[in-house]
C-alpha cells in the first residue's frame, strides 16, 4: 500500500530562533553564508570544509584505506520523503549501518544536489546523492554518489516518483522496497577525506566518502529531481593541505 500526505509546515526558523535565509542564489548565497549568523563562521573560516575536487585517478600521494562496510537491511520500509526548501531528503524507519574503521554509522536519510557538488577532474555531475550516516556519538560520515545521464534506472523510481514539489511538502509511504546498495554503482572504489557539511553552519570532522563511479539514471529522471531541487549546489572549497585516501565499499546483508 503507498500513500501520501501533504503536511503544509513552514520552513522558517521555530520559535525562538533567528530566521536565517541561506540558499543558493542572492543576499543567501554561499559566498554569503559566513555573515548571516556568527554559527556559520565556519563557513567561512574553515580550513576543512566541503565539497571538493577529487582526482580523476589517485596519484601516488593518495593513502590507501581498507573498504568501508555497508550493512543493508533487505525488507519493506517506511519512507518519508520530505522537501525542506533546500533539497529533497528521504528518512527511513531503520537503519542500514556504514563502518568505516572502527566506527559505526547509522544511515540517518538521503537527500540530493543539484548539479553535484564534488567534482572529478574539476567536472560535475549532473546530481550527486548524499547519504547521512550518524554514529553513536554524534559523528558523521556521508557517502556521496554522482548522478549521470544513462538508461532508466527503476531502483530510483520511489523516489523520483514521489517527490514532494513544494518546500514544506513532505510524501509518506508504507512498505516500499528499497535497498540502498541498489542506488550505488556496481564499482565501489571510493575517495575518503574528512571534511564539513556543504550547507551553513558548515560544522568540520565530517567523514566523506565519494564514490568515484557515477551511476546513471534516465534524462527524465534527472529533469524531474533537478526541477524540485533547482539549484542547491556549494562550490568547491580548498584542500589546505588535507589529503585524500583511496578506499572502496563493500555492501553486506544485515544480520
Ligand atoms: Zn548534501
Amino acid at each position: 500500500m503507498v500513500f501520501t500526505l501533504l503536511v503544509l509546515t513552514g520552513i522558517s526558523a521555530r520559535a525562538g530562533e533567528v530566521a536565517v535565509h541561506w540558499g543558493y542564489d542572492g543576499h543567501g548565497a554561499p559566498a554569503q553564508w559566513a555573515m548571516l549568523s556568527p554559527e556559520y563562521a565556519e563557513c567561512a573560516q574553515g580550513t576543512r570544509q566541503s565539497p571538493v575536487d577529487l582526482p580523476v585517478s589517485a596519484g601516488t600521494d593518495v593513502a590507501v584505506e581498507p573498504p568501508a562496510r555497508m550493512e543493508v537491511f533487505h525488507h519493506e520500509h517506511a519512507l518519508d520523503i520530505a522537501n525542506n526548501g533546500h533539497t529533497v531528503a528521504v528518512t527511513y524507519d531503520d537503519g542500514d549501518q556504514l563502518i568505516v574503521g572502527d566506527t559505526v554509522y547509522r544511515l540517518e536519510q538521503y537527500h540530493f544536489h543539484a548539479p553535484s557538488e564534488h567534482t572529478i577532474g574539476g567536472e560535475h555531475f549532473p546530481l550527486e546523492l548524499h547519504l547521512v550516516h550518524r554514529s553513536r556519538d554524534g559523528r558523521l560520515a556521508v557517502l556521496g554518489v554522482m548522478l549521470e545521464h544513462g538508461l532508466h534506472n527503476a531502483r530510483y523510481d520511489a523516489v523520483v516518483n514521489h517527490l514532494p514539489p513544494a518546500p514544506g511538502a513532505k510524501t509518506h509511504m508504507e512498505h516500499v522496497n528499497i535497498d540502498i546498495d541498489a542506488l550505488l554503482p556496481a564499482s565501489r572504489s571510493a575517495f575518503s577525506y574528512v571534511g564539513s557539511l556543504t550547507t551553513p553552519p558548515c560544522t568540520e570532522g565530517v567523514r566523506w566518502l565519494v564514490l568515484r563511479t557515477p551511476v546513471g539514471i534516465d534524462k527524465g529522471q534527472i529533469t524531474q529531481l533537478a526541477e524540485v531541487l533547482h539549484h542547491n549546489s556549494r562550490p568547491t572549497q580548498a584542500l589546505h593541505g588535507r589529503r585524500l585516501s583511496a578506499t572502496g565499499l563493500e555492501a553486506i546483508d544485515a544480520p
